[in-house]
């Protein structure tokens, strides 16, 4: 497949793939279990961060998110339909690899959805992101609180569900628009997809200017931008006004920035092809 040039690259690492695989089909078959062996719940969501290194943009060459390897949040609150980490575990993660594995950076996350049919899952298109209230607020969170001085980090969002058959499918990439952000697959049971995300730091400087009495208006068609940093609201005048309505001045705002979801990225994970591909050829 070309390569655009322009877009973020999220490339994944052989050893990343079988915890991003198996972890998401383990809390979708198996949940939760007591100690009697009784199962809770199945179906539910998991969570984990992705590590590596970040390549930046230069001449030429988009800003690359390489993961190498992938760690699981077994503390994260699991449901069937939302999971979150606990940040103080976050946290103590990226201490621990900064002292341990000092030549690895967090570069993104991971996280499952369980859907119970083919049919669910294509209705709702829930191989994507969920929207401000879920997925894409979340990211923008852990970006701004986990690691607020990186420009870039990679999402992941797994998606399973199990087929009463088994059909192993050869991995093809998402369809229409979406093709080059995610994969799809069969494995035995199990239905497949992988598509990536990536939060990148945005200046809110970008989106606004000074007026004749250095107050902070947005530019022309920037509304939109300027209320996603969270924190600002845009008058119907086009002032930037901070969460009480009052309006700012430029100079209080103009070094603020934030972080934006990029859905328009390329997800690439050459082994997802190759090892599933030769199962499929019957060569493994
Ligand atoms: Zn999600």
């Amino acid at each position: 497949m070309a390569i655009d040039n322009q877009k973020t690259q999220i490339i994944i690492e052989d050893h990343v793939v079988p915890q991003l695989l198996t972890s998401a089909i383990e809390a979708y078959q198996h949940g939760d279990v007591t100690s009697i062996g009784t199962r809770l719940r199945n179906k539910l969501e998991t969570y984990g961060l992705l590590w590596g290194y970040t390549l930046p943009a230069r001449a030429g060459v988009p800003a690359r998110i390489v993961a190498v390897t992938s760690t699981v949040e077994v503390s994260a609150d699991r449901q069937r339909d939302s999971v979150d980490p606990i940040r103080a575990s976050l946290k103590q993660k990226r201490e621990f690899f900064e002292t341990y594995w000092p030549n690895l950076e967090l570069v993104g996350t991971f996280h499952s959805h369980p859907y119970k049919d083919l049919d669910e899952i294509k209705k709702n298109q829930g191989w994507r992101a969920s929207g401000e209230d879920g997925d894409l607020g979340h990211w923008r969170g852990i970006h701004d609180e986990i690691c607020p001085e990186y420009s870039h980090l990679a999402h992941i969002i797994v998606s399973v569900v199990c087929l009463d058959r088994k059909s192993t499918k050869w991995p093809e990439r998402l369809g229409g628009n979406e093709a080059f952000t995610g994969y799809k697959l069969g494995a035995g049971n199990y239905r497949i997809w992988v598509k990536g995300y990536s939060t990148e730091r945005e200046e809110l400087a970008d989106y606004i200017h000074e007026d004749e009495d250095g107050d902070a208006k947005a530019n022309e068609g920037c509304n939109d931008e300027v209320e996603a940093f969270d924190r600002f609201g845009v008058s119907e005048e086009g002032y930037v006004l901070d969460s009480d309505g009052n309006i700012l001045s430029y100079s209080d705002v103009e070094d603020e920035s934030g972080f934006y979801v990029n859905e328009d990225i390329e997800l690439h994970i050459p082994s997802l092809e190759n090892r599933f591909s030769e199962h499929v050829n019957g060569r493994i």
